[in-house]
């Protein structure tokens, strides 16, 4: 298939190229998109037919639902059965932006897009080419991350053609994405409102609208080889580079000097090997490949960097990747919830 990209200009959504993206997508077409969270894979979401293409382009695993995406708050009355008052607060603080919402949905959203679920995940995004392209299109989009299933989010317009040219009928995009880690889930079937997977949207600021909100105890249970995470999505090794991800956890003086041994071991026995650092740390790792995330005073520097650079290891044809962790408290819990999947949970507690 002859994948066709399109570059747009950020302030300048030019309409003539944005009809012709809707008109794939109408048409049962593919086309991935730009959001403020990651780069998406959006169809139609009330076409089985176009939402089966996702799953096979992405070589995602049938169970996994994908999130529909809304491009106003009055589109999501026809897509759910009800909305309780909860999570109408959540979307009047939070909407549009980095956070989905689980409702039990209508008859009107196929099963295919639910994954065979009777709810039902939906997103208002920020991103203005994002929300431009939704409103064209007319009908609410499907779309997971457009990337291929388990490996890191593209958060460029590069990874995305990497992953999918050849695979899916358009690439959209330019500018990067802000956020650069999916969106915050959060189930509102129950009640209190519960977090089923972290992001940019923290269970903090949800807490100062929803006191009781919590989150998946599963997500906190990582030692339990048998936590069985809400989200499908969340049981998947995910966000995984070709490279094994070790994570370092401890005091930042230790980390540093555990890390500096462990590359001098792989050196020593002639493997290539990276460190995924901090500028805080970054001068004090002398050996090996070194790149920074950003600062750790900055961790929204963090999030958006992350999976870039796993990807960027990647292409330095790294073995290991060595990584420094950050404190699972507020953003760092998304932050790390990436991470520690992206290492498999392979993690050495000093
Ligand atoms: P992605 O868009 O690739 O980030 O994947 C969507 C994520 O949302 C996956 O982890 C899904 O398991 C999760 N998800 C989507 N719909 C539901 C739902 N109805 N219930 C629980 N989790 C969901
Ligand atoms: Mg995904």
């Amino acid at each position: 298939m002859d994948t066709k990209v399109l570059i747009f200009k950020e302030n300048n959504i030019e309409k003539d190229k944005l009809r012709e993206v809707a008109e794939v997508i109408r048409n049962g077409g593919l086309v991935a998109f730009p959001t403020e969270t990651v780069y998406g894979l959006g169809a139609n979401a009330f076409d089985e037919n176009a939402v089966e293409k996702i799953f096979i382009a992405k070589g995602r695993p049938q169970d996994n639902p994908l999130i529909v995406h809304i491009s106003q708050l009055d589109d999501i009355f026809p897509l759910v059965k009800e909305i309780p008052s909860s999570a109408k607060m959540l979307m009047d603080n939070f909407w549009p932006g980095p956070i989905t919402f689980i409702l039990n949905k209508e008859t009107c959203i196929p099963y295919k897009t639910s994954a065979g679920l009777e709810t039902i995940g939906i997103r208002m995004p920020s991103d203005p080419l994002a929300r431009a392209l939704i409103k064209e299109v007319g009908v609410p989009i499907a779309a997971p991350s457009a990337n291929l299933s388990g490996k890191p989010s593209p958060t460029d317009i590069n990874r995305c053609i990497e992953d999918l040219e050849g695979k899916v009928d358009c690439i959209i995009g330019g500018s990067n994405s802000e956020v650069g880690l999916e969106s915050t889930i959060v189930d509102c079937t129950v009640e209190p409102p519960c977090v089923l997977r972290p992001g940019a949207i923290t269970i903090e600021m949800i807490r100062k609208i929803q006191p009781e909100a919590y989150i998946d105890p599963a997500l906190l249970n990582k030692a339990d080889q048998n936590f069985k995470p809400k989200a499908p999505g969340m049981k998947y090794k995910h966000y995984a580079p070709k490279a094994s991800v070790i994570i370092i956890k401890g005091e930042i003086n230790k980390t540093v000097e555990k890390i500096n041994e462990i590359v001098q071991n792989y050196i020593d026995d002639g493997i290539k090997v990276g460190i995924m650092a901090t500028d805080e740390t970054k001068t004090y790792y002398k050996k090996g490949e070194v790149i920074s995330l950003g600062s750790r005073s900055d961790l929204t520097s963090i999030g958006r960097n992350l999976f870039g650079v796993l990807r960027t290891f990647d292409d330095l044809g790294v073995e290991y990747i060595i990584s420094e962790a950050f404190e699972e408290k507020e953003y760092g819990l998304a932050i790390m919830n990436r991470l520690n999947k992206a290492a498999g949970y392979n993690i050495i507690s000093l």
